[in-house]
């Protein structure tokens, strides 16, 4: 479809961004099962892969699977935004990189394919907590998880250990499955931590995240295929492209919404993007969704002049709607990263690259039977509360800290709501706030030895409590926001990085992993000081790739930016659907969330859209020079 095709339709639904959240949409909206059919136009800026690109399919290491360098999507920018962050004065003024994909799927063809649910009472203070109603606890949600999910058991056999008892949905689009290549680490540092004396858990999707998993995670993985099972593979099917009601625009990168201000409440009538140079727009019959992602989607509400009144002025953007909460909220997972170097001989993913043989075997495997080291994706991850990791003492000298260091900030409501219910769950000693991960490579944040091999531990914090932003800097549609994560800058966040830190070290130092270990890499024996833990978490600390938060779903006095509809306050047919609604931070990686928020607002777009007339197009009610394409 051409830009001047795609502009010179007409569409009920518009929906910006054709990612994780945004083809869930495009799929649902136009199942000719509704009557009538909604017409809905989707845009994104990225590319388009309509044959299979190794480098999104294959779970691990495409590049070493096919030889071609290039075949990697993090970090690449023919797959990725690449944005970054302000310096950031908590981190000594480091950068964090903000990976977010630009293809269609999104970042979920860029991510790390793990499938975890987060803990009962997360979802439940969604709905309680926020002002979101009973739709928007565990309960109410749970159906749209399992909506979303195809569930293949572990694996029997050798591995089998005790399947759980399934609470995955089995007819959904996103094939859920289990990693059948361990590496020599796996089952070590899964006794170890037993060793240790934490428990397993028989089933970390049902409510209760803590502990490593016996059977480890679930991961986004078509068994059958050895397949990363994404937005596109999963929700744009060849049956879904072969919809006339729905056409895709790719390479087009939407600059702002086009309003109808004459009716009381804002109401949008065209999207206006940028495609070739050019400038279009399209009209828009009954709503338009941002599902832009949540550093995105603030961007183009702001861009339509929907923020914070005197951040548009500055810029020159005309005030369609002063919300001044749109981009505030970042949240994330900070995440800090451990490496360790193996015993010779020890297999991790690094030795595809070590050892000729090994690399055949597993490209044999890849190829015959889709299993093996190229289908590898972490399992063994999971939450442990911050009591059992530290000394009560501790503990408590921490929270007391916490209090004044609160006591002393300006909060908003949102935050004091969140940190009301984040205190009281860390008093109870109950909810994982710190998860490590190990990854069996190395090279993750230090340079690797030639002929050697590692792991990495991954230990990210669940529920931190800095909040950040991210806000336009110029006028520029395809320009990064400003985006500033502050991570780190409460002291409690730090504290807890460090003890965390200092618990993956123990971790790996417990038989039977301590006898597979040689040499603690990075960070290295020497750092054994508070002082030093504090500048090696500093220095290295990373972003999990999870923003959320931005246009929080909760209560408008709780200074929420979309209703439990999702639709932003104060406009008359705009939502967001996107990571950005999460109004307080899960304690696991967001994507199956994301999955069931677009899954869940689907019947309200159709119930709703289906009651409302098309009102006058867009071209009636704006100036005729902005209608033709033109130099933007
Ligand atoms: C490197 C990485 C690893 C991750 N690992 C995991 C993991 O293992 N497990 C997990 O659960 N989660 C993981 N995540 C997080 C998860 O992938 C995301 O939270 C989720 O996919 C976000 O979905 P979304 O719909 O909000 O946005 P996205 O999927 O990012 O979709 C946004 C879409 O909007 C488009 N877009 C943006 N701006 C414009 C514009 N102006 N005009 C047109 N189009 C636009 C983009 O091109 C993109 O396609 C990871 C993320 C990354 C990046």
């Amino acid at each position: 479809m051409t830009p001047e095709s795609f502009a010179a339709s007409q569409f009920d639904v518009v929906i910006v961004g054709g990612g994780t959240a945004g083809l869930v949409l495009a799929n649902r909206l136009t199942d000719s099962k509704h009557s009538p059919p909604l017409r809905v136009g989707v845009i994104d800026a990225g590319h388009y892969n309509p044959s299979g690109d190794p480098a999104i399919d294959i779970p691990y290491g495409a590049n070493t699977y096919t030889g071609d360098p290039n075949a990697f999507t993090i970090g690449n920018p023919k797959y990725d935004w690449l944005m970054k962050s302000e310096p950031q004065a908590s981190l000594d003024g480091n950068v964090i990189w903000y990976f977010r994909g630009k293809v269609l799927g999104g970042s979920s063809a860029l991510h790390a394919n793990a499938w975890q649910r987060s803990a009962k009472n997360e979802y439940d203070a969604w709905g309680k907590v926020f002002g979101n109603g009973d739709g928007w606890t565990w309960e109410g949600l749970m159906p749209y998880f399992a909506r979303s999910e195809r569930w293949t058991a572990p694996p029997s056999g050798e591995d089998a250990l005790l399947p759980p008892a399934s609470v995955h949905g089995k007819n959904g689009p996103i094939n859920i499955s289990y990693n059948t290549h361990l590496s020599d680490l796996d089952r070590p540092l899964t006794e170890a931590m037993v060793n240790l004396g934490y428990p397993l858990n028989d089933n970390p999707d049902d409510g209760d995240i803590n502990y490593l998993p016996r059977d480890g995670i679930p991961r986004s993985v078509n068994p059958m295929e050895g397949k990363r099972s994404y937005a596109t593979s999963a929700y744009y099917t060849p049956e879904v492209q072969a919809r006339k009601n729905l056409c895709v625009l790719m390479g087009a990168v939407v600059s702002r919404l086009v309003w109808d201000k004459s009716n009381g409440k804002p109401r949008a009538v065209g999207v206006e993007f940028v495609s070739g140079g050019k400038k279009y727009i399209v009209n828009v019959g009954k709503e338009v969704i941002l599902s832009a992602g949540s550093l995105k989607s603030p961007q183009i509400l702001e861009l339509s002049g929907v923020g914070n009144k005197s951040l548009l002025e500055k810029l020159g953007v005309p005030v369609t709607l002063d919300l001044p909460e749109v981009g505030e909220n970042l949240m994330d997972h900070p995440v800090n990263i451990s490496d360790f170097k193996v015993r010779d001989g020890v297999q991790t993913l690094d030795t595809l690259t070590l050892d000729e043989d090994f690399l055949a075997k597993h490209k044999k495997l890849y190829d015959t039977k889709h299993t093996g080291a190229f289908t590898y994706t972490p399992r063994i991850t999971g939450a442990f509360p911050l009591q059992e990791l530290i000394s009560s003492e501790t503990y408590q000298n921490m929270r007391e800290d916490l209090e004044k260091t609160l006591d002393e900030m300006t909060l908003t409501p949102l935050q004091k709501a969140q940190y009301g219910e984040l205190k009281k769950w860390l008093d109870e000693g109950k909810l994982g706030l710190v998860t490590p991960a190990m990854v069996p490579r190395g090279g993750m944040i230090s340079s690797m030895e030639p002929n050697s091999a590692y792991i990495s531990i991954i230990v990210f914090q669940g529920h931190g409590f800095s909040r950040g932003s991210v806000h336009i800097k110029s006028t520029n549609p395809e320009a990064s926001p400003t985006i500033s994560p502050e991570f780190l800058s409460l002291k409690w966040d730090l504290d807890v990085q460090i003890h965390a830190s200092q618990f993956v070290r123990k971790w790996v130092q417990t038989e039977p992993a301590a006898g597979l270990i040689t040499e603690l890499h990075t960070p290295s024996a020497e750092v054994k000081e508070k002082d030093d833990w504090a500048k090696f978490v500093k220095s290295r600390l990373v972003s999990m790739s999870h923003p959320m938060g931005t246009t929080a779903m909760a209560s408008r006095s709780l200074g929420g930016v979309v209703d439990e509809r999702l639709k932003v306050y104060g406009l008359d047919n705009v939502r967001v659907v996107d990571a950005g609604v999460i109004p307080m931070t899960l304690g696991t990686p967001i994507q199956p969330a994301v999955y069931a928020i677009a899954e869940k607002v689907c019947p309200n777009i159709i119930s709703t859209t289906a009651l409302l007339k098309v009102p006058s197009k867009a071209s009636d009610l704006i100036a005729e020079d902005l209608v033709k394409p033109g130099k933007f």
